[in-house]
C-alpha cells in the first residue's frame, strides 16, 4: 500500500551549519549532534554544535553589526520593509517550513500549516509595522529646559528558545528585537534546530545585513550557557523551564544582563455548571491535548463543578476515543509523538504516578506502537490537589480533572501553585467571570475560550511562570532602553 509519504514532497535539509556573520560554518571543533524525527526515531540530519568559541564569534558579529553596521542606523521604515520581505519569503516557502517543523518536532502537519507558520508570519509582520513607530516622549520638567526621551535598541540580544513551537518562538523573539534595531544570536533547542536554520537562510536572501541575525544550534549547558555568560550580550530572552531560568539568572548575574523569561505553567481551566458545555468541553480538550500537551499554557488542571463533573468527564473521554494519534505527516492526524525520548519517558512516568496515587485513569495510559514517541491521550478523573499530576508540569497528553463546589474555594485552589501563566473560566454569569479574572494570579485569563493568542496581546507569567512580557507593545519595550535627554534652554 502506498504510504502517505509517497505523495508528499519531502523538503531538502539545506542547512546544518552555524550561521555567523552572514556565513555558514561548521563548529570550531567540528562537532555535530543528530536531530531526530520523533515519529520514526530516525536521524534527520547531523547539525553543527556551537562551542563557546563559536558563540564568541557570533556575539562579535552581532556586536560589530550593532556598533558599526547599517542596521540600527538605517531608516526605521527600511528595517520594517526588510522584515516584510522576510515574511514574503516565508509565505513562498511556507510548505517547506511546515514540513521541516513537523519532521523535526513531530507536530501534526495540519497544525504546522495552519498555526505555526502563519502565526510566525503574522507576528513578524505585526512587529515589522512597529519599526517606524517606536518613539519617546517630551516631558515637562522644572526650569527652562527641554526634556525628551529616546527609545534606543537594547543592543546585542541572546535568544534561547524551546522545542515546542520552534518557529513561532523564533518569531516572538526576532519580531520585537529586529523592529527595535537590535542584533541577535539565536540558540534554537537541540531537538529542533531545522526551521531556525532555514529562517537564517531566508533572512540572508531577504537582504538582512551580515551579523544582524546569527543562529548557533547546540545544547543548553554548553552553547546556551556560553551565550548567557558572554559579556558582549546585553539581554537574554529565554523561553523554557523555570529550573533553567534559575541557572540563567545566576549565570547572567556577573554581567547584569537584561532578562525576559517565559516559563512553564500548571494552568487552571475552570468549568462552572452554568457553562455552555458544548463550547467548554471541546475547548478544554484542545486546551490540553493541542500540540501533544506540549504547551506552557496547557490547561492541565481542569476544575469542573460538581453538578456537571461526570458529564464533562464522559464527554472528554469520547473526544479521546476518536482522537487521531499517528503519523504527523498525515493531514488527518490530530496528535503526533512527543518530541523526544526524554519527554516520552517523563510523560509515562507521570502516568504511572497518577495511577499509583489513586487517580482514575478513564482513557489512555499507554504507549502507542513500538516506534516513535507516541502516547495515548490520557484522561485522569478524581484527581486531588495533592497528587503529583495536579502539581507538576507534565508537558504531555495527560489531563487531570478535579472537582470543586463553590466560587471562593475555586479561586483559592486555582491559585495554589507557584506557576501563574494562564487560566480560564467557563460560565454564563458575567459577575463570576470577572470576579475570577481579577482574582486569578496569571498573566493571561481566558473567559469562555482557551488558547487564544494575538501578536498585539501581551503574554507572560506571574510568579514562577516568567519575568516580563512578550508580544504587543510591552514585548517591544523589553528590547529598548529609554534614554532621557535634557537640554538647557536658559
Ligand atoms: P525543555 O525541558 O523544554 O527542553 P529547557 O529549559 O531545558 O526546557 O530548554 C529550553 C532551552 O534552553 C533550550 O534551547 C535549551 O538548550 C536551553 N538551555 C538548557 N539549559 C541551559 C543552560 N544551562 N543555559 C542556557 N540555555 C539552556
Amino acid at each position: 500500500m502506498a504510504s502517505i509519504h509517497d505523495t508528499m514532497l519531502m523538503p531538502e535539509i539545506r542547512h546544518t551549519e552555524l550561521f555567523i556573520g552572514g556565513r555558514w560554518t561548521p563548529a570550531s571543533n567540528g562537532k555535530t549532534f543528530p536531530t531526530i524525527n520523533p515519529a520514526t526515531e530516525e536521524v534527520l540530519a547531523e547539525v553543527a554544535e556551537g562551542t563557546e568559541e563559536d558563540i564568541d564569534s557570533a556575539v562579535r558579529a552581532a556586536r560589530d553589526a550593532f556598533e558599526d553596521g547599517p542596521w540600527p542606523r538605517m531608516d526605521a521604515r527600511d528595517r520594517g520593509r526588510l522584515m516584510h520581505r522576510l515574511c514574503d519569503l516565508m509565505e513562498e516557502e511556507s510548505e517547506e517550513l511546515a514540513m521541516l517543523e513537523t519532521l523535526d518536532n513531530g507536530k501534526p502537519i495540519r497544525d504546522s500549516r495552519t498555526l505555526d507558520v502563519p502565526g510566525a508570519i503574522e507576528t513578524l509582520r505585526y512587529y515589522a509595522g512597529y519599526a517606524d513607530k517606536i518613539h519617546g516622549q517630551t516631558i515637562p520638567v522644572r526650569g527652562n529646559r527641554l526634556t525628551y526621551t529616546r527609545r534606543e535598541p537594547v543592543g546585542v540580544v541572546g535568544q534561547i528558545i524551546p522545542w515546542n513551537f520552534p518557529l513561532l518562538m523564533l518569531a516572538w523573539k526576532w519580531g520585537p528585537a529586529l523592529a527595535a534595531g537590535c542584533t541577535l544570536v539565536l540558540k534554537p533547542a537541540e531537538q529542533t534546530p531545522l526551521t531556525a536554520l532555514h529562517m537564517a537562510d531566508l533572512a540572508q536572501r531577504a537582504g538582512f545585513p551580515d551579523g544582524v541575525i546569527n543562529v548557533v544550534p547546540g545544547d543548553g549547558p554548553t552553547t546556551g550557557a556560553a551565550l548567557v555568560r558572554h559579556p558582549g550580550v546585553d539581554k537574554i530572552a529565554f523561553t523554557g523551564e523555570y529550573k533553567t531560568a534559575q541557572i540563567i539568572m545566576r549565570e547572567a548575574a556577573p554581567t547584569l544582563k537584561r532578562m525576559t523569561f517565559e516559563l512553564g505553567g500548571k494552568s487552571p481551566n475552570i468549568i462552572f455548571s452554568d457553562a455552555d458545555l458544548d463550547a467548554a468541553v471541546p475547548a478544554a480538550h484542545h486546551g490540553l491535548y493541542f500540540n501533544q500537551g506540549q504547551c506552557c499554557t496547557a490547561g492541565s488542571r481542569l476544575f469542573v463543578q460538581d453538578r456537571v463533573y461526570d458529564a464533562v468527564v464522559e464527554r472528554l473521554a469520547e473526544h479521546n476515543r476518536s482522537y487521531k494519534v499517528g503519523d504527523p505527516l498525515d493531514p488527518q492526524t490530530q496528535q503526533g509523538p512527543q518530541v523526544d525520548k526524554a519527554q516520552f519517558d517523563k510523560v509515562m512516568h507521570y502516568i504511572d504516578l497518577g495511577k499509583e496515587e489513586g487517580a482514575q485513569c478513564v482513557t489512555g495510559g499507554n504507549r502507542v506502537g513500538q516506534c516513535g514517541y507516541f502516547v495515548e491521550p490520557t484522561l485522569f478523573a478524581e484527581v486531588t490537589d495533592r497528587m503529583a499530576i495536579a502539581k507538576d508540569e507534565i508537558f504531555g497528553p495527560v489531563l487531570s480533572v478535579l472537582r470543586f463546589s463553590d466560587l471562593d474555594e475555586i479561586a483559592r485552589r486555582a491559585n495554589n501553585t507557584f506557576y501563574g501563566l494562564a487560566a480560564a473560566v467557563w460560565t454564563r454569569d458575567i459577575r463570576k467571570a470577572h470576579y475570577l479574572a481579577n482574582k486569578l494570579r496569571a498573566g493571561t485569563v481566558w473567559i469562555n475560550c482557551y488558547h487564544v493568542y494575538d501578536p498585539a496581546a501581551p503574554f507572560g507569567g506571574f510568579k514562577m511562570s516568567g519575568i516580563g512580557r512578550e508580544l504587543g507593545e510591552e514585548g517591544l519595550a523589553h528590547y529598548t532602553e529609554t534614554k532621557t535627554v535634557t537640554v538647557d534652554l536658559g
